[in-house]
């Protein structure tokens, strides 16, 4: 297969500083594309800032003929992101929003800072700097954005309450937006990394941590922006080489009113929860439409019980 490039494409990578997004950034410019290496330079727990992680970055693509510009804007204010690709590079085509801290503390422990800042820069972050980037991308007619989201999220894990939230947020915003952006051929998915990094050193065992190497998932994020990709509102994990798909399912269910004449009750609810939780032909829908057309299919069997 020839290889996939992204001559003429700027991208924007957050948290390209270090970890999964310094990857990014590297494997896009190496593709041909200009970046704009963002990254804020603070701490762990969302503390202090620096030019040096960007700047680093930069300076490695740059090393090996890439094209990149480093940017230091926390991405709360994602519209100097996407300033900085506009002033330097004349536009935006490509958004990962992959910038992220971890305050982690259990559940009852939590203060409300834990909470706002967490979602101040994975939530908040992701948003306005997609919301500055995609009226341009509409535009062109040409958009592919990621958000970042987590097994934590999805899963739950203990001690990661704001950051499980902020991450699952994520999986709406992005479901949405590929819903609006869809006609414009602005397309939006979900990346669900597990790599060996700052964030994980101290939760990830050793022997698994050193095999977790985030350049196994940079080209799966790469071939998802890729403009011959046609996925749109998905949700790929990808860690040590392996990706897949992910998407929430529902079981069958079971009717608990058997005419329009007949109520629900909690022993009714009792007596079906069986079926209700049985997930051995459990259906993963793929819209909001098919949601409701189930519904309307359920209100039929009720209305007319055969
Ligand atoms: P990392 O700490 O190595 O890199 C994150 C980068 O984001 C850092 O360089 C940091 O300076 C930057 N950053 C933090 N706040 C910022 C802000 N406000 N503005 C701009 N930059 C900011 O972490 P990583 O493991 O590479 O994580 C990357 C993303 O992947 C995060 O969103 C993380 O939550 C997610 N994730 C990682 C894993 C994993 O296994 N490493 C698992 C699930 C999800």
């Amino acid at each position: 297969m020839a290889d996939l490039r992204f001559d003429g494409r700027v991208v924007i990578v957050t948290g390209a500083g270090a970890g999964i997004g310094r990857t990014y950034a590297l494997l896009f410019a190496s593709r041909g594309a200009k970046v704009v290496v963002n990254d804020l330079g603070g701490g762990r727990h969302g503390d202090g800032s620096s030019s040096k992680a960007a700047d680093n970055v930069v300076d490695e693509i740059r090393r090996t003929g890439g094209i990149a510009v480093p940017n230091y804007n926390s991405v709360t204010d994602g519209e100097q992101l996407v300033k900085s690709a506009l002033d330097n590079f004349g536009r935006i085509d490509i958004l990962v929003n992959n910038a992220g801290i971890l305050r982690d503390k259990s559940f009852a422990k939590l203060s409300d800072q834990d909470w706002d800042l967490v979602h101040q820069v994975h939530l908040k972050g992701s948003f306005k700097t997609t919301q500055a980037a995609f009226p341009h991308m509409k535009k062109q007619g040409f958009g592919r954005i990621i958000m970042t989201a987590s097994n934590s999220g999805l899963y739950g894990n203990f001690g990661q309450a704001n950051y499980s939230a902020a991450k699952l947020a994520l999986v709406g915003l992005a479901k949405t937006i590929a819903i609006e952006g869809a006609k414009s051929n602005v397309f939006c998915n979900v990346i669900v990394p597990t790599a060996a990094s700052r964030l994980t050193e101290d939760i990830l065992p050793p022997d698994i941590f050193n095999e977790l190497k985030p350049e196994f998932i940079a080209p799966v994020v790469a071939y998802l922006c890729h403009e011959s990709c046609p996925e749109n509102g998905s949700m790929i994990e990808a860690a040590a080489g392996w990706a897949g798909k992910c998407t929430i399912v529902r079981s069958n269910g079971a009717l608990l009113r058997s005419s329009m004449n007949d109520g629900v009750t909690i022993e009714k609810v009792k007596e079906n929860w069986g079926k209700i939780t049985d997930m051995t032909d459990a259906k993963s829908l793929r819209a909001i439409e098919e949601a409701t057309g189930a519904l309307i299919e359920s209100l039929d069997a009720i209305r007319d019980p055969e």
